[in-house]
C-alpha cells in the first residue's frame, strides 16, 4: 500500500483543513500526493516555492447565482460553479456538469484531476471545471434553453479562447452547448469559435469530438492489454453509464471485437448475453431522453433488466465504468476480480474507490486511471480549439487518427515514467507522475505566481 511521503503530509493536512468537508476533492488530491513522494526525492527542486502547495490550490473560484423561469411561471434558483484550476500549459480547460449533485468539492476534484490529465495530453491547456446543480431530467427543451442562456449570462465574462474554455459533460451534451455558445455569441458580439469545444459541426465543432472521449478510453485499454499480448477480440466486456462516454467506449470494443454485455443508468443494469445492440441504447438515451430499463423492453427475452443491480455483479474479461466517481467500491472490485478481470479502464473520472484501486493492482490487473484513460475527449477538443483558430476543419479519419495517436503517447509516457520511477506497470503513479512533471516544469519558469 502507497503512503504520503512525509514532506507532503503538511500539503494533505492543510488541504484537508483548508478545504473542510469537500470529500471527492480530498480523495483526488490524496491520490496524487502518494504517487510525488518518488518525484520529490529524486527531484527536491519540486517541493521548492511551495510549487505543490501552490498546485493544490485554484487559482481562481466562482460561484454565482442561475435565476430562471420553468415552465409553469416559477422562478427557479441553482447554483453556478467555474473553477479556473491550473493556466500553466494554456487556458483553462474542462467540461461543465449539470448535476444535482454538483457542489463545490466535487468541481474542484474534477478541477484537480483536469489539470493532470490535460498535461499528459501534450497539448497546450490548462485545467478548470464547472457546472451548476441543476437537473436537467425531466425538463422541457424550453426550460433547459432558458437555464443555459442564463447560467451564460454570468459565466461569459471570465471565459474566452485564450482564457477559459469550457466543453461537456454529465447533464451537458450538444444540445446545452448550442445554447451556451448562442448565447455568448449574442452577448459578446464577437463569433468566437474558440470558447467552447463540442459545438456542432455546422458552428465550428470538430469530427470525433462526441466519439473521442468513448474512443479514447478504448484505444487505451487496447494498447494496456497489448503489453500483455492481449487484445479486445473474444472479450466479454462491461461498461458502466449509457451517456456519452459509454455509448462511443461500446461502438469502439465492438469494433476492436469485444463484446460488451452490460450498460446501465443511475437507476439500474441491463444484461444481454448476445451483445448490447448499440442502435437501440442510441434510440432510447440520444433521442428519446428515457431510462435504459426500456432496454430490455424492447428487446425481450434476450435482455434483463436489473433495477438498482450492481452492474459489476456481471462476469466480464474488461470493466470499463464510465458513469460517474466512486461508483466502483473495493466490494465490486473484488467480485470483478473472483470473476476473472484481467483490465479495467476509466471512461468516467474515478469511478474507482482507493480500496478498489487497491484491490485491482494487488490481484495484478492492468488498471487505466481516468486522467489518462478519459484524456481522449480533452485532446479532441484541444483539437478543434486547432481547428478554429486555423479556420480549418479536419475529416473524421484524419481527427479519429490524432485521436488514436495522442492515446498511444499517452499510454507510452505513462507506462515509461511508471517503469523510470521504480513501478512498472503503475499507471496511476506513472500519469500522476508524467502530468505532474508538465505542470511542474512550467510553474518553476513562472516564478511565483
Ligand atoms: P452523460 O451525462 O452523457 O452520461 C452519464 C451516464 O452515467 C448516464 O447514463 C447516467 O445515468 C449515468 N450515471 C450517472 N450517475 C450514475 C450513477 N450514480 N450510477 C449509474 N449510472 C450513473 O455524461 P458523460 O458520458 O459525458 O460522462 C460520464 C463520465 O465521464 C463522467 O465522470 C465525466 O466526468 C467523464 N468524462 C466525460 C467526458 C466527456 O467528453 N463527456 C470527458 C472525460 C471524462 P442517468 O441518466 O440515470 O443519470
Amino acid at each position: 500500500m502507497v503512503h504520503i511521503d512525509e514532506k507532503l503530509e503538511p500539503i494533505l493536512a492543510e488541504v484537508l483543513r483548508r478545504n473542510a468537508g469537500e470529500e471527492e476533492f480530498h480523495q483526488a488530491v490524496k491520490e496524487v500526493l502518494e504517487s510525488l513522494g518518488r518525484v520529490v526525492a529524486k527531484h527536491p527542486r519540486y517541493a521548492n516555492h511551495a510549487l505543490i502547495e501552490r498546485l493544490c490550490e485554484p487559482e481562481r473560484q466562482i460561484i454565482f447565482r442561475v435565476p430562471w423561469i420553468d415552465d409553469s411561471g416559477q422562478v427557479r434558483i441553482n447554483r453556478g460553479f467555474r473553477v479556473q484550476f491550473n493556466s500553466a500549459l494554456g487556458p483553462y480547460k474542462g467540461g461543465l456538469r449539470f448535476h444535482p449533485s454538483v457542489n463545490v468539492g466535487i468541481i474542484k476534484f474534477l478541477g484537480f484531476e483536469q489539470t493532470f490529465k490535460n498535461a499528459l495530453t501534450g497539448l497546450p491547456i490548462g485545467g478548470g471545471k464547472g457546472g451548476s446543480d441543476f437537473n436537467p431530467r425531466g425538463r422541457s427543451e424550453g426550460e433547459i434553453m432558458r437555464f443555459c442562456q442564463s447560467f451564460m449570462t454570468e459565466l461569459h465574462r471570465h471565459l474566452g479562447e485564450y482564457t477559459d474554455v469550457p466543453a461537456g459533460d454529465i447533464g451537458v451534451g450538444a444540445r446545452e452547448i448550442g445554447f451556451m455558445f448562442g448565447q455568448y455569441k449574442r452577448l459578446t458580439n464577437r463569433y468566437e469559435a474558440g470558447v467552447l469545444t463540442g459545438k456542432g459541426l455546422v458552428y465550428g465543432g470538430s469530427r470525433a469530438r462526441t466519439e473521442a472521449t468513448g474512443y479514447g478510453a478504448t484505444y487505451f485499454v487496447q494498447s494496456m492489454l497489448a503489453t500483455k499480448k492481449h487484445s479486445f477480440d473474444g472479450k466479454r466486456v462491461v461498461v458502466s453509464g449509457a451517456g456519452n462516454v459509454a455509448i462511443y467506449a461500446m461502438k469502439k470494443i465492438t469494433e476492436f471485437g469485444g463484446k460488451v454485455v452490460a450498460c446501465s443508468d443511475s437507476n439500474g443494469c441491463v444484461v444481454d448475453e448476445k451483445g448490447i445492440d448499440l442502435a437501440v441504447v442510441k434510440e432510447i438515451k440520444e433521442v428519446q431522453r428515457e431510462r435504459i430499463a426500456e432496454y430490455a423492453r424492447r428487446k425481450g427475452s434476450s435482455a434483463r433488466y436489473i433495477e438498482g443491480g450492481s452492474i459489476w455483479d456481471v462476469p466480464c474479461d474488461v470493466a470499463m465504468p464510465s458513469a460517474t466517481q466512486n461508483e466502483l467500491t473495493g466490494k465490486d472490485a473484488r467480485t470483478l476480480v473472483h470473476n476473472g478481470i484481467v483490465a479495467l479502464g476509466e471512461g468516467a473520472n474515478m469511478p474507482c474507490t482507493p480500496e478498489a484501486v487497491r484491490v485491482f493492482q494487488e490481484a495484478g490487473v492492468m488498471f487505466g486511471p481516468g486522467k489518462a484513460a478519459n484524456a481522449g475527449g480533452v485532446a479532441t477538443s484541444a483539437l478543434e480549439m486547432q481547428q478554429n483558430a486555423s479556420r480549418d476543419s479536419w475529416t473524421f479519419e484524419q481527427t479519429e487518427a490524432r485521436l488514436a495517436n495522442i492515446m498511444r503517447d499517452i499510454h507510452d509516457r505513462c507506462a515509461e515514467t511508471a517503469a523510470e520511477y521504480g513501478a512498472p506497470g503503475d499507471y496511476v503513479l506513472g500519469s500522476n507522475i508524467a502530468g505532474f512533471v508538465r505542470v511542474a516544469e512550467a510553474m518553476e519558469a513562472f516564478g511565483v505566481i
